[in-house]
């Protein structure tokens, strides 16, 4: 899945290579799929694209959004973290299957396909209603100097204590980018393991976290996402991920224990049994 690291990296590639191209025609919806989700009837997407061009991009939460023409007209393609997205240039062969196929007057392509479930959504600017988009765009970015302590314990100190860990991050879009995807990283870095109830953790540990959001973050969205994602050219970002399916079973980089997964709370969780303790219990 596409989280906050990607989509940066994503919407940054758009800009970089796809500015200014003009739409000649649009697919949408060509392999129908139980799960994608567009806005409003994806038959119109056609009509409502062709002759425009690509002014900017933006990504919010694990959100890639891409503008067209934002003084007249403006339309907003949001794609969002369940949506693979690649580009191809003219001649290069597409692939079959895709839920949204943007083709250039360059003859170049945008293709998104959806893979377990997704959101393909053209909005003019009357799509601000919809509700999840709205509220990865209204809330403060993880890297953001907004999000400092204050607000990270703050939010923290809303929930339930009996809350582990992972569903304080992860889950109810406190978060928007932070999935179950990074969550891996910044909690071994942070040496917590993802079962520990909020009630149990230290003072430190709770520290440990926050800087490890905020650091673990820096570091895969510089690097340009984790190795477990694609970019638009259909290449790994460069974040070597520490705990993923890569690298299960694998010696921990640390003590050298081997990474273990469990299915934890909707996904699987990866951790170093020696380097993030759990006691039942939560502890
Ligand atoms: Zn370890």
């Amino acid at each position: 899945m596409i989280e906050f690291p990607e989509s940066r990296h994503l919407a940054e590639q758009i800009k970089e290579h796809l500015l200014g191209k003009t739409v000649m025609n649009v697919e949408a919806n060509k392999s129908p799929h139980k799960f994608a989700w567009f806005h409003g009837d994806p038959a119109g997407y056609h009509n409502k694209l062709t002759g425009k061009s690509i002014t900017g991009t933006n990504a919010y939460g694990g959100m890639t959004e891409i503008v067209f023409n934002a003084s007249v007209g403006e339309m907003r393609l949001v794609l969002n973290d369940g949506v693979n997205i690649r580009y191809f240039a003219s001649g290069e062969i597409l692939p079959p299957k895709h839920q949204l196929c943007v083709e250039f007057d360059d003859f170049s392509s945008l293709v998104c396909s959806v893979q377990m479930y997704g959101g393909l959504f053209l909005m003019d600017t009357t799509g601000e209603e919809n509700g999840y988009y709205l509220s990865s765009k209204t809330k403060i970015s993880l890297l953001s100097e907004e999000n400092n302590e204050d607000y990270f314990f703050g939010l923290m100190n809303e929930v339930k204590q009996n809350y582990s860990i992972k569903a304080f991050l992860a889950t109810e879009q406190r978060f928007p980018g932070l999935g179950n995807g990074v969550l891996q990283d910044i909690l071994w870095d942070a040496k917590v393991h993802p079962r520990r109830k909020l009630e149990t953790l230290t003072q430190q540990e709770k520290q440990a976290v926050y800087k490890s959001v905020k650091q673990t973050l820096f570091e895969m969205t510089t690097s340009g996402g984790r190795d477990t994602e694609k970019d638009i050219f259909g290449c790994p970002g460069g974040y070597k991920t520490k705990l993923s399916a890569k690298t299960k079973d694998s010696p921990c980089p640390v003590c050298g224990d081997a990474i273990i997964r469990e299915a934890f709370l909707g996904g699987n969780v990866y951790f170093c049994p020696t380097c993030q303790r759990y006691e039942k219990g939560g502890k």
